[in-house]
């Protein structure tokens, strides 16, 4: 099947959106709301530090006004709701209609369980895109949420979801061990099977995560997203090619996680969507310069390994606007490799720019 790309009015809505807020000489200002309407889940994988953390609310829910007040209060024109498992919250379609029905361009998480016995509850949408999480085909994927029989469900559920109309993207976390071939082979199937996009982000070691061997360190992590991100496999990626070339070291960034500011049952995560040291009531405190000259690479030490697209993509994504070269350089698309042709070849850090 033949996929659609990215509606050109999010890229026109976020454009002006950057723009007018530079012109306004804001410092520091939101591009992707992350709503957690709850921290429940019906799945316990191994790499998630969220369910742990939370564990202690996982009753809780943010309302329909709640959700679309933190929403407003970011005024982000994306909005990524994730968890725990949004589908479990009993009205995240009412959630999602109001955040449609104002125009917000909506990506919904999901690890797939109940995504098709939910697809009547919405419509579809220029502004609802789907993100199914699978980590691998069935046999890593499976190993990576820690019950078998899921990947089955969750692709099965999004052919269906496809099959319906709406948009769906998907989200693929890369471990110590990923298998590089199954990646790939995941990657064609689900082009064939015409997804608008693949995401891809390195897991981060999460303190409450219950397997901390299964990250990578920043190094590693770039030998292995070298091959992942294969330009010449030419896949579908829907993260920015700036950040894809990040992830393979050709580009350095600061953290910008004040662009993804996360809200919880609990309040704004500070300082963002990885760290919690507290949580706090106005999105305000999130772009507060005292904040981020304690945080990022080479200033605390749990944000050393970190690549996580909440801290680089927005970084890659204010730089582009920074500067038009680089711009052009996202327009573009992610660079083929010169000589041969093989992306590994190119040594770590070679042709990096460190831009803050
Ligand atoms: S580097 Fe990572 S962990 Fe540290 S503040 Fe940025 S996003 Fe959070």
């Amino acid at each position: 099947m033949m996929a659609k790309g990215r509606p050109m009015e999010l890229n026109l809505r976020l454009g002006a959106y950057i723009t007018k807020n530079l012109a306004q000489r804001r410092k520091r200002f939101p591009l992707v709301t992350i709503l957690e309407p709850l921290e429940a889940c019906n799945l316990s994988c191994p790499g998630c530090g969220r369910i742990r953390e939370y564990k202690n609310i996982w009753d809780e829910r943010l309302s329909v006004e709640e959700s679309v007040g933190a929403v407003e209060e970011s005024g982000a024109p994306v909005v990524s709701i994730a968890g725990g498992e949004p589908l479990l919250h009993k009205q995240i379609d009412q959630i999602v209609a109001e955040l449609v029905k104002r125009k917000y361009f909506v990506y919904l998480c999901t690890n797939g369980l109940l995504l098709k016995q939910s697809l009547k509850k919405f419509k579809p949408s220029k502004y609802l895109a789907f993100v199914v999480h699978l980590d691998g085909l069935e046999e890593n994927h499976d190993r990576s949420v820690g019950r078998s029989g899921v990947f089955k469900i969750a692709f099965s559920a999004l052919e269906a979801a496809l099959r319906a109309g709406f948009r769906v993207t998907t989200n693929t976390t890369i471990y110590k061990g990923s298998d590089v071939e199954d990646l790939h082979r995941l990657f064609h199937l689900l082009t064939d099977r015409g997804v608008e996009g693949l995401m891809v982000s390195p897991g981060y070691a999460y303190e409450m995560a219950s397997e901390h061997d299964r990250f990578l360190e920043r190094q590693e992590s770039i030998r292995v997203f070298r091959q992942i991100i294969d330009p010449l496999k030419k896949f579908r990626f829907y993260n920015n090619p700036l950040y894809l070339e990040f992830l393979r070291g050709e580009r350095e960034y600061g953290c910008s996680a004040w662009g993804t500011p996360t809200y919880t049952p609990l309040g704004w995560r500070k300082p963002c969507y990885i760290l919690a040291d507290e949580h706090v009531q106005s999105i305000e405190e999130l772009f507060e310069d005292e904040l981020w000259a304690r945080f990022g690479p080479r200033k605390d030490p749990r944000c050393a390994n970190c690549m996580m697209h909440s801290g680089f993509e927005p970084a890659s994504v204010f730089q582009a606007f920074r500067h038009p070269r680089e711009l052009m350089a996202m327009m573009r698309g992610i660079k083929r490799p010169k000589g041969d042709g093989h992306p590994s070849d190119a040594p770590v850090g070679s042709g990096a720019q460190r831009q803050d």
